[in-house]
């Protein structure tokens, strides 16, 4: 048996609807990725979703839209893939990173450590769909001491008056946290649609708005729609109409908008989300679950608590009392029996275009602990029964005979 990690989900439905967007004669943004838009609004329960084609731009607009520059400092958890980081160092900000807890979501009490009078942005990442603290973060960027130091540097600073939200949730689109669903609960939320997440267009990304009501979210979203298309202030799809053909460039902008090709297939897959494709990954999840939990040799992933429900990315599964050298033999004795298992994150402190900056991986001990003995199992909505039994086999007989 031959079990890849992550194949993407095609079949006739979305086949069709990219058909369909091709023959319609608008291949580019146009009516089916506004419709995507409006539906993921009202999937997450907000106002304003702005589609670009990825979430590393949306990211980064994000940041852009609220002045990120030089003189600030944005705090990312060191256990992240590095499109989170990215972002940040694209916009000349000085990059702080800080360790993870056990779930290897962000450490609030480090975030708070970490904060100064030069703090714009935390982002918190949402690893394998398992929201963060969020309720703990929004709390602390309140707390008046914290407000206090908050030294705004533009009109929208101003408006918000405090560190900004901007969770990373490439992996989170259908998590709960406090009975919203992610995209509804900070301040900005930004989705992945990328090749091996949760629901593909491919590549492509959702900005999800959620600020205060003292902010214009319809022009804020128009604002991102503008900067994701040259500071152009008129689409394609709008120019198209008789007579509309006068635009303007307001301001220096990027070119990250999504293709209706794309959102053909988001529309298809975000119509049977709940139904099909979560329920899925759950039974895969509560499969493993069942498989690991009363096996000493193993500590299974928190995917639900009482405010928390994961969107059931990745499963990610800790060996107890291994090295890392042991985890990437049980890969490669996993891979020679035909199941490709994967780690989910190396954190950014060891990979070497973080240590040129100057970030030493002993000072994230808990990110360490967690990647040492961290491995993915895959998790696909086309993984039989019978496949998922048999990556269980295949795991408990490469840890017998590594340990
Ligand atoms: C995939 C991923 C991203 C980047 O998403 P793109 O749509 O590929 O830009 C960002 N953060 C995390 C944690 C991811 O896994």
């Amino acid at each position: 048996m031959n079990i890849p990690f992550s194949p993407p989900h095609i079949d006739d439905a979305i086949i069709e609807e990219v058909v369909s967007a091709l023959r319609s004669g608008w291949i580019t943004t146009g009516p089916r990725t506004k419709l995507f838009e409006q539906k993921l609004a009202e999937y997450c329960g907000i106002q304003h979703v702005e589609c670009v084609n990825s979430a590393s731009a949306g990211m980064e607009l994000a940041l852009r839209w609220f002045g990120i520059g030089p003189d600030d400092e944005v705090i990312v958890p060191a256990y992240t893939y590095t499109a989170t980081a990215e972002v940040v160092l694209h916009c000349g900000a000085k990059l702080v990173l800080v360790d993870v807890n056990d779930d290897l979501l962000i450490d609030v009490d480090k975030v708070r450590q970490a904060i100064t009078p030069k703090t714009k942005v935390i982002m918190p990442v949402d690893i394998v769909g398992l929201p963060c603290d969020y309720q703990e973060i929004l709390d602390l960027v309140n707390e008046p001491e914290i407000r206090k130091l908050f030294r705004p540097a533009n009109d929208c600073q101003s408006t918000l008056g405090r560190i900004l939200i901007l969770a990373d949730a490439a992996h989170s689109l259908g998590a709960y946290y406090q009975g919203k669903h992610t995209g509804a609960v900070a301040d900005i939320s930004v989705f992945s649609f990328h090749a091996v997440k949760n629901l593909t267009t491919a590549e492509g990304g959702a900005i999800c708005l959620n600020l205060p009501e003292t902010f214009h979210s319809e022009s804020i979203k128009k604002d991102f729609n503008t900067l994701s298309l040259h500071g152009q202030t008129k689409d394609a799809f709008t120019k198209t109409k008789a007579g509309a053909w006068r635009y303007d460039v307001c301001t220096i902008g990027y070119k990250c908008n999504m293709t209706d090709v794309a959102a053909a297939m988001g529309l298809v897959e975000l119509a049977r989300y709940d139904q099909n494709i979560l329920p899925k990954r759950k039974k895969i999840f509560d499969a493993y679950n069942q498989a690991f939990a009363n096996d000493p040799r193993f500590r299974v992933p928190t995917y639900v608590t009482p405010t928390k429900q994961s969107s059931y990315h990745v499963f990610t599964l800790r060996v107890n009392h291994i090295t890392e050298e042991q985890r990437d033999l049980i890969i490669v004795k996993m891979a020679e029996n035909g199941v490709a298992a994967n780690v989910h994150f190396i954190p950014l402190p060891m990979l070497t275009a973080y240590k040129s900056l100057g970030f030493n991986i002993q000072d994230y001990p808990n990110a360490y602990r967690q990647y040492a003995c961290e491995i993915s199992l895959p998790v696909y909505y086309d993984l039989s029964d019978e496949q998922v039994n048999e990556v269980i086999r295949v795991l408990k007989a490469a840890v017998s005979e590594v340990l």
